[in-house]
């Protein structure tokens, strides 16, 4: 079993986030060391889409990150962002600190 996050905390509720969005699929945050005016988090929220990195994808959670780049792409054109930078991080050599696959979402721009 893969070591439970402090981003499964954030999806579960047991610690606090500043959390701008979510529906069935997906939660947005802040980060909560922002490099940009705005950076976001974006992850998965159900079970069967939860994946370590990149990495580590397989058939069944493939669609994870067109998932989440997708809901960024809406979130932004709902908050009238023009120009944002999307990243993954992948493994500890990428620069991965929290293995709960997230799509950083970063703007000069603020929301
Ligand atoms: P990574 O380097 O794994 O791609 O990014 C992890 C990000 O999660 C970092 O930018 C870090 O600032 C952020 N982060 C780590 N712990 C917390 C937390 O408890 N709450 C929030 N909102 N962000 C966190």
């Amino acid at each position: 079993m893969p070591k439970e996050t402090i981003f499964h905390k954030i999806v579960n509720g047991d610690i606090p986030a500043d959390v701008v969005y979510q529906d069935d699929d997906v939660l947005i945050f802040k980060d909560i060391h922002p490099k940009a005016p705005t950076h976001l988090l974006l992850i998965a929220k159900r079970k069967e889409d939860f994946v370590q990195s990149i990495a580590d994808l397989t058939d069944a959670t493939s669609h994870v990150p067109a998932l989440l780049i997708s809901k960024a792409q809406i979130f932004a054109k709902e908050h009238g962002i023009d120009g944002y930078k999307l990243t993954f991080h992948v493994g500890e050599g990428g620069g991965q600190e929290v293995f709960y696959l997230h799509l950083h979402f970063l703007s000069q721009q603020t929301i």
